[in-house]
């Protein structure tokens, strides 16, 4: 359809050069064309790429119809069956199949490995296995379908590199949002995740640590409101961290610079201190009481469930056994509690943006499809509203509304595709049968 031409000047170098003057003047000019854009001979002629004969489904709705996707340049470009296709466009079968918008995960710890129980085992490793163990991670996760995810702790800024290697093409993964380093109090859990946990005390010490953040290139921030499950034996989880100035400190860095909060929070004194204080999303929220979930619903707030955290573990026998005995029994006793309260806050209207908690042990990269599954099976919500807390929920917890969450022309071309319909068996969302990530295909077993 769209057959755009592009002539660089390299040719219009080439004569210059065999001008047997050689002049100054032409390499004068050549370094100043060079300054404008860069040397590449590419004279091409662009194609769409077409997703045939599927089911596209839309979000808002909840509903699926008939129609063929048209990709240009990585987003799509239209949406419409039966639409006219040049010859030379590129065309990928999906007849029979349930095309979603790529799913979004606002929870995950691409650089943790999910496998030990004991989180203290993956504490001395080097940046260069971090490193390879994140890139393997990412691909991982993309390939189950997830094409976008947030990273809130990643470890010594090692996830960055991926990010960028990412979008330069030189290794295949989701699109990265990433906290950086979280912000805590001081705590003994720093010493279980030394590359994860930045301490600040103290409101001003706060706003130099989110700066800090910031400055390495960080997209959001995180912050602990409370202790963590998974923390050292002297932490207690049901602990105040931050105090209500200090959230607020980092919170006003965040939002200056155009950026969001997220804050960890189990304790319910804590998560109302990061509602008070604006924070845009609350993690795990498992102590939160109906006027926390209220406050929630009407300030906006975004509640991240990560049921696999407590959920996926169970059914990792080696994690299980390697868990120190302090954290199994917390990660026992809490989950019943922690589910009653993600399905009152879907009853009270809490907005649910999906969240795994991928990397904590047994919460392997690539299962997080399975966050969608329990907020159905467990959590009450309907297959409808469960893909919205992937999609729309989660672009917009990112401010990424114009470019993700739904399929739209104009929006980023990240598909994938199902053999059966999810609103029919949610389980489906786990078998992915095609990935496409700005349009291009990364995965195909049809
Ligand atoms: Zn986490």
């Amino acid at each position: 359809m769209l057959r755009a031409v592009h002539l660089c000047r390299t040719r219009e170098f080439a004569s210059e050069r065999g001008d047997s003057k050689g002049t100054a003047e032409a390499v004068a000019r050549q370094s100043e064309l060079a300054r404008d854009e860069p040397l590449r001979l590419t004279t091409y002629a662009r194609l769409m790429r077409w997703l045939v004969g599927g089911q596209v489904y839309d979000v808002e709705q909840g509903s699926f119809r008939a129609a063929d996707i048209g990709v240009d340049d990585g987003r799509i470009s239209t949406i419409r069956s039966g639409a006219r296709r040049e010859s030379g466009d590129e065309v990928i079968d999906v007849s029979g199949c349930w095309l979603l918008p790529g799913l979004i995960d606002c929870h995950v710890h691409l650089t943790l490995p999910t496998d030990a129980g004991d989180p203290a085992a993956s504490a001395t490793r080097t940046d260069a296995a971090v490193a390879l163990y994140t890139a393997a991670a990412a691909e991982r996760t993309l390939m189950a379908g997830i094409t976008t995810v947030r990273d809130v702790g990643g470890w010594s800024y090692v996830e960055m590199a991926v990010r960028d290697a990412i979008n330069a093409g030189t290794c295949v993964g989701p699109r990265l949002f990433l906290a950086g380093r979280l912000l805590s109090v001081t705590t003994s859990t720093a010493d279980y995740y030394p590359g994860m946990y930045e301490v600040a005390d103290g409101a001003d010490a706060v706003r130099a640590a989110a700066r800090r953040q910031l400055a390495k290139g960080a997209d959001l921030i995180k912050v602990m409101a409370t202790g963590a499950m998974l923390s050292s034996e002297t932490e207690d989880s049901r602990a105040i961290q931050f105090t209500l100035a200090e959230l607020q400190a980092a919170v006003e860095i965040a939002h200056d610079n155009h950026k969001h909060v997220a804050a960890h929070a189990h304790a319910l004194a804590g998560i109302h201190n990061a509602i008070d204080a604006g924070v845009d999303s609350i993690e795990h929220c498992t102590f939160a009481d109906d006027e926390a979930l209220r406050k929630m619903a009407a300030a906006g707030t975004a509640l991240v469930p990560t049921l696999c955290a407590g959920d996926l573990l169970f059914r990792d026998p080696e994690a299980v056994a390697t868990m120190p005995p302090h954290l199994l029994s917390r990660m026992t006793e809490f989950n019943d509690v922690h589910l009653a309260v993600i399905r009152r806050a879907h009853e009270l209207g809490v907005v649910i943006a999906m969240g795994t908690d991928a990397g904590t042990p047994g919460n392997h990269h690539g299962l997080n499809a399975q966050e969608c599954v329990l907020l159905n099976q467990a959590a009450g919500l309907s297959p409808a509203d469960s893909i919205r807390t992937a999609t729309v929920n989660a672009a917009r917890l990112l401010r990424q509304t114009d470019h993700l969450g739904t399929l739209d022309e104009g929006k980023h071309a990240d598909v994938i595709a199902l053999r059966e319909n999810p609103l029919d068996d949610i389980e489906a969302l786990a078998r992915v049968a095609m990935v496409m990530t700005a349009g291009r295909v990364v995965r195909n077993d049809l």
